[in-house]
């Protein structure tokens, strides 16, 4: 590298749609699900007929409210639906109800952690409400773009949606943070029952606005917004392939034009889509239809209190508190159930290290090969807790623990009961070991000849040996000392 180079440092600001989960769309009664049949959930309002008028899902506000409550954000009294004036063919009212300068929630702060563990946040600007526009299908072309079809369908199923817009300030930095800040809002709407949060399905599409500045500097570049990632690993990958981009042509001391650029998976770059809007370009004013919403305070108040533990708090405890690996701790938080399973049987081994590693090893295992959740299995958090003092008091060893533990996945009951009634205590009394390494070292001459002339990786045979002759229950470390004190 050139000592002469500047250094770029990446800023982005993350524009989030997320389908919410209810029962009807926005401002119908039509029902609101995914895969069904082209054009079966419609009705004169979110097709935009004439005279139809549009009633607000209650559902929908507070759960737009709770996912704001979730962050810390602010609830104003008072907020308002907007036109946004535009054009699209899936969209058959030539406007969409949105929200412009009135949101439902303003401000709040996102906090995650990377996987090194390092702990970031990044601020929000708002969260608004407004309504999802139908899908257009383009047939006939290679790659089902609209360039070279030959025909086009559209299904209005998804017409007036309830879609929450969340709209971050530009306070990441690095592809990692955001990705790791879009996990931490897809687990905590998930967490919420705000919506699937599927990429897959449309119900999560995100925007990333990105610029670059000389490292130091105060002021913003010019900045590209990139859309159509499908996952959050292109997310990632777009981000990465920006920064290239504008840095090459920083470098060569061109300009960056401010422009809206698609994610193109296959050849993994980014290309022009079309100058961006400003926001006076859609001629917004409030919906003429729609009374302003007023939440009351008591209103706020009883959401607040329905939030419940948060995503944030238990990975706080997870990670700050128990100390374990972020990776870990997001493992527990994204599989259902877990955390509580966990957080029941660590307070009452007092263990949390050994304890998860029971739940990320053994019973995940277990879980995989028999299809049945950890929190829905015959070991209780009672019997975990039990099955974790008994290792960590040698009363067994880690064999024993593995086959108590698939036993009890299935027939339930009390480890330390069974370890007691079956004597599957482990042997931890010298006298008893010598006895048996006495009689492994008599039975194996040869390798004991070995052993003596330097092979010492044959001593994991020996304790085999000991393990085998003892039934699975003598102390590994045990016998291992025992067989160098007698073959010293
Ligand atoms: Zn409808």
């Amino acid at each position: 590298m050139s000592v002469t180079a500047t250094a770029y440092e990446a800023v982005m600001g993350i524009e989030c749609h997320v389908e919410l989960k209810t029962e009807t769309k926005m401002f119908c009664g039509c029902r609101n699900i995914f895969g069904a049949e082209p054009n079966t959930n419609v009705c004169p309002t979110c097709l935009g007929l004439p005279g139809a008028l549009p009633v607000p899902n209650r559902v929908a506000l507070e759960l737009l409210v709770k996912a704001g409550l979730a962050f810390d954000a602010e609830i104003p009294a008072f907020s308002k639906f907007d036109r946004k004036n535009y054009f699209y063919p899936d969209m058959p009212k030539d406007y969409q109800i949105s929200q412009f300068d009135m949101p439902l929630t303003q401000g709040g702060v996102v906090k995650y952690w990377l996987p090194d563990g390092t702990q970031r946040s990044c601020r929000l600007t708002r969260i608004h409400l407004e309504e999802d526009t139908g899908k257009s299908t383009h047939a006939g072309s290679r790659d089902g773009r609209i360039a070279g079809s030959t025909y086009s369908l559209v299904d209005f199923n998804r017409a007036g949606v309830p879609l929450m817009e969340c709209v971050s300030e530009p306070d990441i930095r690095t592809a990692a943070e955001a990705v790791a800040y879009l996990e931490a809002l897809k687990r905590t709407f998930v967490a919420l029952g705000v919506s699937d949060v599927k990429m897959e399905e449309g119900s999560l599409r995100c925007d990333v606005n990105l610029s670059l500045r000389p490292v130091g500097a105060t002021e913003y570049g010019t900045k590209a917004e990139i859309k159509n990632m499908n996952s959050f690993n292109s997310v990632g990958r777009a981000i990465e392939s920006e920064i290239a981009r504008q840095t090459a042509i920083l470098e060569g001391g061109g300009r960056v034009v401010q422009e809206t650029r698609g994610w193109d998976e296959a050849a993994g770059t980014t290309h022009t889509m079309r100058s961006k809007e400003q926001a006076h370009d859609y001629r917004y004013f409030p919906d003429p239809d729609l009374t302003p919403i007023e939440f009351a305070p008591q209103d706020v108040e009883r959401l607040r209190r329905e939030l419940g533990s948060l995503p944030y708090e238990r990975l706080e405890r997870l990670i700050e508190t128990d100390k374990l690996r972020v990776e870990q701790a997001h493992q527990i938080i994204d599989t259902p159930g877990l955390y509580g399973y966990y957080a029941a049987a660590a307070g009452l081994s007092g263990k949390p290290q050994a304890t998860l590693n029971f739940v990320l090893g053994d019973l995940s295992r277990l879980a995989n090969e028999t299809n049945t959740p950890v929190a829905s299995c015959g070991v209780t958090p009672e019997a975990l807790a039990e099955i974790v003092a008994l290792t960590e008091g040698q009363t067994i060893n880690s064999k024993t623990a593995k086959e108590l533990l698939a036993r009890v996945w299935v027939e339930g009951g009390s480890p330390k009961a069974i370890v007691a009634a079956e004597g599957l205590g482990q042997v931890s009394d010298a006298g008893a070991i010598d006895a048996i390494v006495a009689g492994v070292l008599a039975a194996n001459e040869k390798t004991v000849e070995e052993y003596r002339a330097g092979k010492t990786k044959v001593m994991g045979f020996l304790v085999g040996q000991v393990m085998k002759a003892s039934r699975g229950k003598a102390n590994p470390t045990l016998a291992e000392e025992r067989l160098r004190a007698h073959l010293a």
